[in-house]
């Protein structure tokens, strides 16, 4: 098995070079000049290649400082956004990671070289099953990727070492909370009204009590589900 910690990356696709003077463009200018300092995340950040999760049309603005379309009416995050969800969920390699809204694959990409597993649960077919494509073809072999409705998180393999959360919910889901390691935890979730929220990271103290810290204004897609909000847009 490949091992991760090598610098060398010998992983074919991972790493392109011709790419790969825009991913250090990208941590120099998005995310080390906004407070990304954790060298795991950037070094995670440095090699997986953001081309292969957009859309052909949209590889040009693989690197671009904002979210882009993915199809199904969904995005696949702002880098800045995914670094940041990445490093305040920490870097222990020994975690199991729960991330609800697959997307295109890419956070969870970010995530598996930060961690033991990643569970990556998706609503939308379509995006999961391009997403394990991309994952396959890049041998990331620690994510599992399930079609369900995130908001009930994924009882069955709970609790998590931390769990983010890359659509907006209006209100912290209940299930994600119970599904969360005690004191270690983090839960990380953009939090409030349709077209603006904020980003909450979440921890449980010893008895059980959400410790919630406000980070900053953000605009996710909808959190769509049982514990998020109903397809027409009105809170479940
Ligand atoms: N992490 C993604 C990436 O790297 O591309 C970005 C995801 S996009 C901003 C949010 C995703 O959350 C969409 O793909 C959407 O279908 C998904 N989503 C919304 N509600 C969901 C739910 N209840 N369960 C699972 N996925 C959900």
């Amino acid at each position: 098995m490949t091992n991760w910690h090598d610098r060398t990356n010998p992983t074919p696709g991972i790493d392109p070079e011709s790419t790969r003077w825009q991913r250090q463009e990208m941590i120099r200018h998005q995310l080390q000049a906004r407070a990304i300092t954790d060298p795991e995340v950037l070094h995670a950040m440095t090699i997986i290649p953001r081309e292969l999760f957009v859309p052909r049309e949209y590889a040009e603005q693989a690197y671009a400082d904002g979210p882009i379309p993915i199809g199904e009416g969904q995005t696949i995050s702002q880098p800045y956004m995914v670094a940041v969800m990445a490093q305040l969920l920490g870097t222990d390699h020994s975690r199991t990671l729960l991330e609800i809204g697959t997307g295109s694959g890419y956070g969870a990409a970010i995530l598996s070289r930060l961690a033991k597993r990643v569970i990556s649960l998706e609503r939308i077919p379509s995006l999961l099953d391009q997403a394990r494509q991309r994952w396959r073809h890049l041998g990331l072999d620690n994510i599992d990727g399930l079609l369900g409705d995130g908001t009930l998180g994924c009882p069955e393999q709970a609790p998590f070492d931390g769990i983010c959360v890359t659509a907006a919910a209006p209100r912290i889901p209940i299930p994600l909370l119970q599904q969360l390691k005690p004191i270690s935890g983090r839960l990380v979730v953009p939090v409030g009204p349709r077209f603006a929220q904020i980003l909450q990271c979440i921890q449980l103290d010893n008895e059980g009590n959400s410790v919630v810290t406000s980070l900053f204004d953000c605009v996710f897609v909808p959190l769509i589900g049982h514990h998020g909000w109903m397809p027409g847009g009105r809170s479940a």
